[in-house]
């Protein structure tokens, strides 16, 4: 068994849309347990230190408009711990690109712009959540949105039922 922990991040459009409460809801009920979440209004440095690998693997475009979007208000940073909890949390956001994302994923349910629609318009893929990628990613990740001492450990009162 492989308990994990997994950064997620509800972008701006997101927190403008009012989804909070349904991304929260759709990851907590599979039983995955938050353990540190904030509220984070990120700067252009900050946005591009997370986003370290965007510009190799996608384009200085790509990232200068990415940088924008996750600045562009608000941003809530939540730490989900749990079995395969990386893998399982990219399941239910479903694939990057919205017009990809099957139903019932929180990309396919509430968003639906394709690649090609962002870069004819010089415009970011708009997807709400951000989910880490792997398990390296995942750890550089978390440590630069929480401390240790804003991860806690707790029992949620059904991990006697979802095991
Ligand atoms: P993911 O967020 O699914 O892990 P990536 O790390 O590859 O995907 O990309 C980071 C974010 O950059 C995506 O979530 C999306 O918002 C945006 N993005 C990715 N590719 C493009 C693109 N070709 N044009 C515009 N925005 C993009």
């Amino acid at each position: 068994m492989v308990i994990e922990q997994t950064l997620v991040l509800i972008k701006p459009d997101g927190l403008k849309r009012g989804l909070v409460g349904e991304i929260i809801t759709r990851i907590e009920r599979t039983g995955l347990k938050i353990i540190a979440m904030k509220m984070i209004w990120p700067d252009k440095k900050f946005a591009e230190q997370h986003y370290f690998d965007v510009e190799e693997r996608h384009g200085k475009k790509v990232l200068d408009n990415l940088t924008g979007y996750l600045t562009a208000g608000p941003v809530l940073a939540i730490c989900f711990e749990g079995v395969d909890a990386i893998s399982l949390v990219r399941k239910i956001a479903g694939p990057t690109y919205p017009n990809e994302a099957p139903p019932g994923t929180i990309r396919g349910d509430f968003c639906h712009i394709s690649k090609i629609h962002a870069n004819e318009n010089n415009q970011v893929v708009g997807n709400l959540i951000h989910a880490s990628a792997g398990i390296e990613d995942a750890k550089k990740e978390l440590s630069l949105w929480f401390t240790k001492k804003e991860m806690h450990s707790y029992k949620r009162t059904d991990e006697e039922h979802v095991w």
